[in-house]
């Protein structure tokens, strides 16, 4: 029965069935972001384009390829958002929140956009569970950040997960560093793949993740920025590691780690799982001193990271058991629906899941349809009035007091 209409390519729909795990996903990531004193916050699905531009920087492959952009009716541009930083940052701005004890604690769960091509794990649609840090420039908040996306990648059960951290420096070092790399780059420029010869200047990092043979050649013998980090950047980069291996959190240090994003400086990690195909990367962040200033505000360190929600799904790859029902209200004679209708609503009032049959099904069909749902206890209603009650398990059926229904449908076995 499909109709010409489809979900869009690199969409998808979320079916019950994993519905279910999604919402386990998102309760405990809830739970533990909010022990930690994370609270929740919630920015508009689309802003103006140019806070990305700004925040997620005008040479990222995000900013460049993959923004769904668009006007509106008074033309002004706007961008389905690719990410969840950049617009927390304007939120913290616009609601003043620098003027808050800081470090301001902020987490989130939604829908975000990026057109890129899709693939197992990758989609246009995607969803992260993030937090956000801000105000702060102590490694206990890097610490806390990472150990919080540990434990929630623990509690969920992901399997082969592996940390990995790196450190940028802070903005100066990090800028030093980008000039040493360039000249490594082209010096080597006639072994680079097209791509990041072209970007040499306008994003050296990125040929840290390329996949080109030639260019995998020269990233080999690359000045790294974790080998040159010096002062307080190195100093921070001890502290936090520091952190983690008072705290028993295991990492590997990868030199040349680096995100997708331009505004991550100092700390910067990424959770990935075997488990995974090419997509390997659950979550990841770093610290971001730098952007609330490029977005105009104030001087504000700050550190947060974003987990992908189907790439967690994927990784657990189960799917959670439908969660049954506590009773269904069977009726012997049509006569008995309103009966039926205001015995389930009272067993739902009582905290109870309970359904009616809403497809004009005889009594067998009822059975059969209660028995489908995962029904525990089935009430008949027979037309004299009476009831009986059946143990779905046992098929053990005897006579009820509907008076005293929600007595009936948590006592014992019947
Ligand atoms: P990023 O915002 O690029 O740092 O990505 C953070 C996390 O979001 C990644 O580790 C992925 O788990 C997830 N993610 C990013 N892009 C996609 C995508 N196109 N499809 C699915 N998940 C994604």
């Amino acid at each position: 029965m499909a109709s010409k209409y489809q979900a869009p390519r690199g969409t998808f729909d979320v079916l019950p069935e994993q519905a279910r795990t999604r919402a386990r996903v998102e309760g405990a990531a809830a739970a533990i972001l909010a022990r930690a004193g994370y609270e929740p916050i919630a920015t508009p699905t689309f802003e103006d384009t140019e806070l990305f531009e700004r925040g997620v920087g005008r040479s990222t492959d995000i900013v460049r390829k993959e923004m769904f952009t668009f006007e509106d009716k008074g033309e002004r541009s706007l961008t389905l958002r690719p990410e969840g930083t950049a617009p927390i940052c304007r939120a913290y701005l616009e609601h003043g929140m620098h003027k808050l004890a800081q470090p301001v604690k902020l987490s989130y769960v939604g829908p975000f956009f990026r057109h890129e091509r899709p693939q197992a794990g990758r989609y246009r649609q995607f969803h992260q569970i993030g937090l956000e840090a801000i105000g702060t420039d102590s490694p206990l908040a890097d610490a806390e950040a990472i150990m919080l996306l540990s434990d929630l990648l623990g509690e969920l059960g992901v399997p082969g997960v592996e940390l990995r951290l790196g450190s940028l420096g802070s903005l100066d070092s990090r800028a030093a560093y980008l000039e040493e790399l360039k000249a490594h780059l082209h010096a080597h420029e006639g072994e680079l793949s097209k791509d990041v010869r072209e970007r040499i200047d306008v994003n050296p990092l990125r040929a840290f993740d390329s996949d080109d043979e030639g260019t995998r050649g020269v990233m080999a013998s690359a000045p790294t920025i974790v080998a040159g980090l010096e002062g307080e950047d190195a100093e921070h980069f001890a502290e936090v590691r520091a952190l983690l291996d008072a705290a028993g959190t295991s990492y590997v240090i990868d030199p040349t780690l680096v995100r997708g994003i331009d505004y991550y400086t100092r700390t910067i990690f990424s959770f990935v799982c075997d488990a995974l195909g090419a997509q390997s990367e659950i979550g990841g962040g770093g610290r971001y001193d730098g952007l609330i200033e490029q977005l105009g505000g104030p001087a504000t360190p700050a550190v947060g990271w974003a987990a992908g929600i189907e790439r967690i799904l994927l990784a657990l790859d189960e799917e959670e058991q439908p969660a049954g029902r506590d009773a269904f209200v069977a009726i012997a004679d049509p006569d008995q629906r309103q009966r039926a209708m205001a015995l389930a609503v009272e067993l739902r009032h009582a905290g109870l899941s309970a359904e009616i049959d809403l497809a004009g099904r005889g009594l067998k069909g009822q059975l059969k349809h209660a028995d489908r749902l995962g029904a525990r206890r089935v009430l008949i209603l027979e037309a004299d009035g009476s009831a009986q009650l059946r143990d779905m398990k046992t098929g053990v059926q005897r006579a009820a007091d509907t008076g005293n229904l929600v007595d009936e449908m948590t006592g014992g076995e019947t």
